[in-house]
């Protein structure tokens, strides 16, 4: 009988690098991996529009069609195309030494040799980047296509979209990445045989680590994460690769039990070890003193925005974030609250901001000087990309910026608490503090997913009622990040 050949792809060949079980798993086990998540799919589906765009670039090639799962035909299509002389072409197949690759775009600079470029819709060359030119062009060599330079095509974060039709030169870096990839390719046959051993063999035994977020999200985090106690070492804040590795080397899965001198870990993770293992919170004194000096009329603001990678206002840049709505809870006595969503296809800049400097008696000619809680400086970036864009509300967004108090910074420098889980996270810090306010039971959980809601109700083409719904949703998400910041800061100030 034959020996089991696993089928390589770049995708495969890339999580084989990032951790040798992944790779194992997805050819033997494929059916443990963690569900596709929404937002996952949408950051697929950003860079598959990229793409598509990016291809402009290089004119008069040929698309080879065939989807994933017409691999062969796809093959063929390519064969075809490069005996008839194609001399550009894109999503071609090849497959050498048991590996499959799609080149996003291909082309012949002279007759010396052929030009790989791989489209990323990120704003810069990173290091998996290189090692997944690498795999193509050993790919491509192999199959007989003499490629002599490598480029990475990546969206420019300086380019200031000036409306109408792209300038595609200027959206897009094309950068030449040859020297960066050959001292790689030298390396596949010796990584490929080395990943073929690993297949044949049982499941490798590999410990969670950095590896399992970095650099991609693995698709099998939840399988190895699954068994970890309650309060697992992977919680301590920014805790260093070897260490977290020597812990588990050392069997402390949980922090319950990390011996509190273990060599590497740093004082303030050192406390959090001691926090969860004696169960008890601790407030410092200086908490009472920050909370307090806020005052009786304090007003709590938080931002939610949309990204799009490709810009679509003018004066926007790729990735830029675009403020949609906020959400306003005002302490005087009572508690009133007052918010904004963006419901159209306009640029938000304006109305958001014309909006929110009346709702914080911030606009010209007003005078309300109350605190403004957010959590994170977050809202105060976001205020100084529109006064850089819209330089006639510079003055008030100045003189709110200088009203923040950021509720995160002085509860990571004033609190810990078990219930924390190693972060500062407002979804992390509520429920360890606060029970009569929670995110469950609400259809929209996370600033992600608000992002994406967002796009769905303004861009995504559904019935008005539909997009009514979403829209309320967001309104309800926002409202309850604000009322939990109201909640939290009544709460510290009972404790402190
Ligand atoms: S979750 Fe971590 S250990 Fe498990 S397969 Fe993925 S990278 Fe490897």
């Amino acid at each position: 009988m034959a020996a089991w050949a696993p089928r390589l792809s770049k995708s495969r060949f890339q999580a084989g690098l990032q951790c040798p079980k992944n790779l194992w798993l997805q050819c033997r086990a494929p059916g443990l991996a963690d569900p596709v998540d929404e937002t996952r799919q949408a950051i697929f589906d950003q860079g598959h529009s990229v793409g598509e765009l990016a291809r402009t670039l290089f004119p008069g090639g040929t698309l080879v069609e065939e989807d994933f799962t017409q691999a062969d035909q796809a093959l063929e299509t390519t064969r075809c195309l490069m005996r008839d002389g194609v001399s550009c072409m894109y999503e071609g197949a090849f497959r050498y030494d048991g590996v499959f690759v799609r080149p996003d775009a291909l082309f012949k600079e002279d007759d010396a040799g052929w030009t790989l470029v791989e489209v990323k819709s990120s704003l810069s060359v990173k290091p998996e980047h290189v090692t997944d030119l690498a795999i193509q062009t050993y790919v491509l060599r192999g199959a007989g296509m003499p490629v002599t330079s490598v480029r990475l095509l990546h969206l420019d974060g300086d380019y200031v979209y000036p409306g109408g039709p792209y300038d595609l030169g200027r959206l897009f870096t094309l950068e030449d990445v040859t020297a960066q990839v050959e001292p790689f390719v030298e390396k596949i046959p010796g990584l490929l045989r080395q990943f073929r051993s690993m297949l044949a063999g049982p499941v490798p035994d590999v410990r969670i680590g950095r590896q399992c977020k970095s650099p991609y999200p693995c698709a099998f985090y939840g399988h190895c994460h699954e068994s970890l106690p309650e309060f697992p070492v992977t919680e301590i804040p920014r805790i260093a690769a070897d260490v977290l590795d020597s812990l588990l080397c050392d069997g402390h899965c949980s922090i319950r039990e990390v011996p509190l001198d273990y060599p590497g870990l740093t004082p303030a993770q050192r406390e959090v070890c001691d926090v969860v293992q004696t169960g008890e919170a601790r407030f410092a004194p200086r908490l009472r003193e920050d909370l307090s000096g806020l005052g009786s009329r304090i007003h709590f603001l938080d931002f939610e925005t949309w990204a799009p990678a490709l810009p679509v206002f003018p004066a926007t840049r790729p990735y830029q974030s675009l403020p949609v709505q906020w959400s306003l809870h005002t302490l005087d006595g009572g508690l009133r609250h007052q918010d904004f969503i963006h419901s159209d296809r306009t640029d938000p800049r304006r109305s958001f901001v014309s909006s929110l400097l009346g709702a914080l008696g911030a606009a010209d000619g007003e005078a309300d000087d109350a605190p403004i809680v957010v959590y994170t400086d977050y809202e105060s970036r976001i205020l100084g990309d529109i006064a850089r864009d819209l330089p006639e509300f510079a003055g008030p967004i100045a003189a709110v910026q200088a009203r923040l108090f950021d509720l995160h910074k002085t509860i990571s420098d004033h609190v810990q608490h078990p219930g924390f889980h190693g972060s500062y996270s407002l979804k992390y810090v509520l429920p360890a503090l606060v029970s009569d306010v929670s995110y469950e039971g609400l259809a929209v959980q996370s600033g992600s997913i608000a992002s994406l809601r967002w796009q769905q109700a303004v861009y995504g083409g559904a019935p008005a009622a539909v997009s009514e719904g979403i829209l309320a949703d967001l309104r309800a998400y926002c409202a309850t990040d604000t009322l939990a910041m109201v909640k939290l800061y009544e709460e510290l100030l009972r404790v402190a």
